[in-house]
Order: C-alpha cells, then structure tokens, then sequence
C-alpha cells in the first residue's frame, strides 16, 4: 500500500480560534491512541499518518481547512528530497539542470518552487542518495535563476541596471528582445511585457552555466516567446538550461526533454525522470507516466473548443478613443465597436501597443468589471471575496478548487492561486462588461482549461467579455471574435477591427509568421518550425491552424 501523508498548514492551524473539532472526531483519539495531538506550544495539531485510518472526518470539520490527508500515488518514499517537516508539504525527486533546455510542466502547488529554492541552495536537500544529485549539490552553486513573480521596486533605469550586469550576450539580447527602446525607462513603470524581457535578459546575459527561467513567457506577446525560444536554441542549447511554463506549444517547441511535476496541491509533489518534451505532455494530459506506470489524475485534461454559436444582440458599446502617454505614446480606438450579448472578444496585438490601456478605460467608461494584468496583494483575507450566491460562483469555486483557500490573505497566497481569485473577484460583479487581462499569467494547464470553460458559462449569462491573452491555445478554445491592435510596441497601436474568429487568427499569425498543426494524440495545438515544408505549405493555403 502506498504511504499516507499528514499535512497541517501552520499558517491556518489556529487551535486558540477552535474547538479542537480535529481532535474531538478523529475515531482513532476515541480509541485512546494519539491521532491528532497540540503540539507542545499548544500552537499547531500535529497528525501522527501511521495511526491515521484516512476516514477525512478530520477534514470535513476543521473550520480552517488546514488538513490534507492523502495517499501517495506511487512509491516514492525512497526518492524523498526534502520535506518542510513531519506533518508539511514533501518533495520526492527533483528535476536538476542538465546538458541541452529542459522543461518542467506541471501543476500549481506540487513542489516548483520548493525545486527552485533547492537548486539555488536556499534549502537543503535533505536526502541525497542518487548520484546526479550529489554531483550538482558539491559543485559550487553556478546557477542563475529568473524568478516567477516580477518585482521592479527600486532597481532604477533598464539601461543602468542591464549594463552594470554586462556580458558578451548582452547586445545581442538587448537587439532580440528590442531592450534599447526601454533603456531609459525606470523599471517600476514597465508593463508586465517589458519588464519580463528586462529580467528574462537579466538573466540570461550572465556568465554562468545553469540557467532556471520560471514561467518566462508570461505577460510577452507570442512574437516575443517565440523569440525568447529561438535565441535559447540558438545559443543555449550547449548549456544547461530549465525552463518551467505551462505553454505547451512553446516547451514542445522549445524542450528537448521534459519533466513532469505531479501530486497534491500543498501536500506532495513527485518529479518524474525527463522525457521527451511531446510525450511528456501527452502524458501529463492524460495522467498517466507510462514509464513508471503510474496514475495521477483520473480524467484526462481536454482541450475543447467551443461550438460556434452566432450572437448578434448588441449589449455594449465600445466608444471611439484617443489616449495618449505622455508624448510618447498613444493608442487609437478610430471607431466604435459593438460587442454582442453573451461574446467573449479576444483584444490581442503585440505588447506595448496599448491593450490594456484601452481595455481598462472602456472598463472605467463603461462601468465593466477589470481583472487587471498586475495583481494587488493585501493583507485582506480571500474569504472576503469568495461569496457563493449563485451557481456560477459555487462552479467556478468548486473547479478552481479555491475554496481551502478562504483563509489565506492575498498576501500568503502563490501567483496561481492569487491570479484564480482575482478573476473570481472580477467575474462575480454585477455588470455587462467583463476586462480579464492575461488571467493565465502563472496559472496551471488544468486551470487554464476551466477558466476556459467557465468563462463561456459566465458569457451564457448574457454579459461581454473582453479577454487579453497570450496562450494561443486557450484564447482560441474561448473566445467567439478577435478584436486586433496593430502598431509599433511601446510608441503607438490602433484597433485594426473586430474579426470572425478564423479571420482574426489568420490575419494575426500572418503578422507574427506562426502556423500551427494539431497534435494528432491530444488535439492541442503545435507550433510548426519556421521554414519547414509543413509552415510553408499552410502559409500558401492562407489557413495558418491546421
Ligand atoms: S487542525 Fe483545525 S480543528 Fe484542528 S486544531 Fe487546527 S484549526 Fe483546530
Ligand atoms: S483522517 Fe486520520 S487523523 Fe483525521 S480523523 Fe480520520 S483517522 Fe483521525
């Protein structure tokens, strides 16, 4: 029988603000055996996972949702890494940087960042009995690592900060990723784009020979992602490099092997042996690691796109606008659109054309509800914001699994699980305009597919609903029209028009020289190399998805 695991979350374990229910149900404590006990201080319950029987009455009752009891999916006990304590989150198996660009795709929650502070040497393995593992672990830490969440607070000018650092690669970075147009920008007034090709060059222009890039495409349009992955083939394929994402075109186009990180959110996570990158995704929708022949997931993760249903009733109008930025900057909307009742638009263009400016006026004129690109944190507890009055709140809850979260602050809570709520908070306002502005941003495979979903429910409801995003795959499973900014990034953009979906795609990828195939196995969407027999081909057919 596989191991069962204990976790109490110290952060909502509050037995001063309790009844001890924990204690008081567990069937096992009423036979007189110490179960679930206070720990010394009387400040945490601590769980003893030997004696536990598994019946989850524990869980049911504790009025903070501080426990997981769970069984491992597979016998792992010997691959254990590190372990935060007895009964708190476990690591087994760590994906290490090796020769050639590796992927890491897996859930939130399931151990990432715990495989990042161990690999930067901010924790300690705890147990090192393969080979690999001691060898990195007794070189000198020669790692550079560009971290998931971006922070700009004090680091001055771009220019400034990225000539101090240097480096042979540096011109070329600063010509892939256009960083002479920002060099005299302070960092705290960059975009989410810009200042993601700030800290990608950042890293990448120092001269070590590991390289962790977490979640590097988030916020950058796909010209620039697929930039980004031609000049990592290009000069770091020699080198050791782990990129971590949840954008399966760009890892399969990207990755020469691909990890798999599995487990339960917050209680366990198991990283698999490399494979290689398409099979590792397929094996990642479908839940099962063939190699190891193990389950993970019960349902396979589905793309769906969504059937065509025409919607002609006006319900808002998106008036004509100039706004500008200073001198430098400006973006046009030269005429008005209408967005129907019940569509989801899609806003999409380059960075820095002006999307989320012009989307969040049209919110602010309109009265519409914005889910912005960068996120607020506070000190406020998420419960404040998770109301459960109507069956779409009660969905999105259930799906999203946000529920345990109720109990966390903003500030407690990791990128993922932040972007969830505040898509929540967004989409529980009453209104007929919804602005989500890039709400995969560090989200999950899993949750990128129901948010997919839930936001055609959400649109049944009659509302607008206006989506920027980057994830090709995820903007074509759910919006109805594309609405296109053109323009020159960080001096001006205009919208081009409303299109019919198909029209939309090809006008968009023309302009960005993608194609794209489906993957035969999964469906899902697989970027074609440029100047192969299959991208020429679709390019001449004027049809740029296969
Ligand atoms: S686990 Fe829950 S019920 Fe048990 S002591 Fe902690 S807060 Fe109270
Ligand atoms: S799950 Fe385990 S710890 Fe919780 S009540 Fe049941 S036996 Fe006790």
């Amino acid at each position: 029988m596989n191991k069962r695991l204990a976790v109490v979350d110290q952060t909502l374990c509050k037995p001063d603000q309790c009844q001890l229910e924990c204690i008081q149900v567990c069937p096992v404590n009423k036979l007189n055996q110490e179960c679930i006990v206070l720990s010394d201080d009387r400040k945490l319950a601590i769980i003893s996972a030997p004696l536990c029987t598994g019946c989850g009455l524990c869980i049911k009752k504790c009025p903070f949702h501080a426990i997981s009891i769970v069984n491992l999916v597979a016998p792992v006990e010997d691959k254990l890494v590190f372990s935060y304590g007895e009964n708190s989150f476990k690591l087994y198996g760590l994906a290490l940087p090796e020769k050639g660009i590796f992927g890491v795709l897996g859930d939130n929650g399931c151990g990432k960042s715990t495989n990042v502070k161990l690999l930067e040497g901010k924790l300690k393995p705890q147990t090192l009995s393969v080979k690999e593992w001691q060898r990195f672990f007794e070189q000198t830490p020669n790692l550079v690592v560009k971290p998931q969440e971006l922070v700009a607070a004090n680091l001055g000018k771009v220019g400034l900060l990225l000539d101090k650092i240097g480096g042979p690669r540096l011109a070329q970075l600063k010509q892939t990723l256009d960083l002479d147009d920002l060099k005299d920008r302070e960092l705290s007034q960059l975009s989410g784009g810009e200042l993601q090709r700030v800290m990608v060059a950042a890293a990448l222009c120092r001269q070590k020979e590991s390289f962790l890039l977490d979640e590097p495409f988030a916020f950058l349009d796909y010209a620039y992602r697929i930039r980004l992955v031609e000049y990592l083939r290009q000069h770091f394929s020699d080198q050791q490099v782990i990129l971590v994402d949840h954008d399966l075109s760009l890892l399969s186009y990207a990755c020469d092997q691909t990890y798999i990180l599995f487990g339960e959110p917050g209680v366990y996570g198991i990283v698999s042996q490399p494979y290689a990158t398409d099979r590792a995704i397929h094996m990642f929708l479908e839940g099962f690691l063939e190699g190891e022949n193990v389950r993970f997931r019960e349902e396979p993760v589905r793309f769906k796109p969504p059937t065509q249903e025409t919607r002609t009733e006006a319900n808002v109008v998106l008036p004509s606008a100039r706004i500008e930025r200073g001198t430098s900057f400006f973006v046009d909307n030269p005429s008005e659109i209408t967005l129907n009742a019940g569509e989801i638009v899609g806003l999409v263009g380059r960075n820095g054309t002006g999307k989320s400016t012009l989307a969040a006026h049209f919110s602010q004129l309109l009265g519409g509800s914005l889910k912005p690109q960068l996120l607020d944190r506070s000190d406020d507890l998420v419960l404040g914001v998770l109301r459960e009055d109507t069956p779409f709140q009660q969905r999105f809850i259930r799906d999203m699994a946000i529920k345990k979260l109720e109990f966390f602050t903003f500030q407690q809570l990791s990128g993922g699980e932040l972007q969830k709520v505040r898509v929540f908070e967004a989409l529980s306002q009453p209104t007929n305009l919804y602005v989500v502005d890039e709400p995969t941003n560090m989200m999950d495979v899993r949750g990128r597919v129901a948010l997919s979903r839930l936001l055609r429910e959400k649109s049944k409801e009659g509302a607008s609903i206006l989506l920027i995003d980057h994830d090709l795959e995820f903007v074509l499973n759910t919006v109805d029209r594309l609405m296109i900014i053109e323009g020159v990034p960080s001096k001006h953009g205009q919208v081009a028009g409303v299109f019919e979906k198909q029209d939309g795609i090809t006008r968009l990828l023309s302009d960005f020289d993608l194609t794209y195939r489906r993957d035969q196995k999964t469906d899902r969407l697989k970027l074609n190399k440029a100047g192969s027999q299959k991208h020429r081909k679709l390019k001449e057919s004027g049809k740029y998805v296969e």
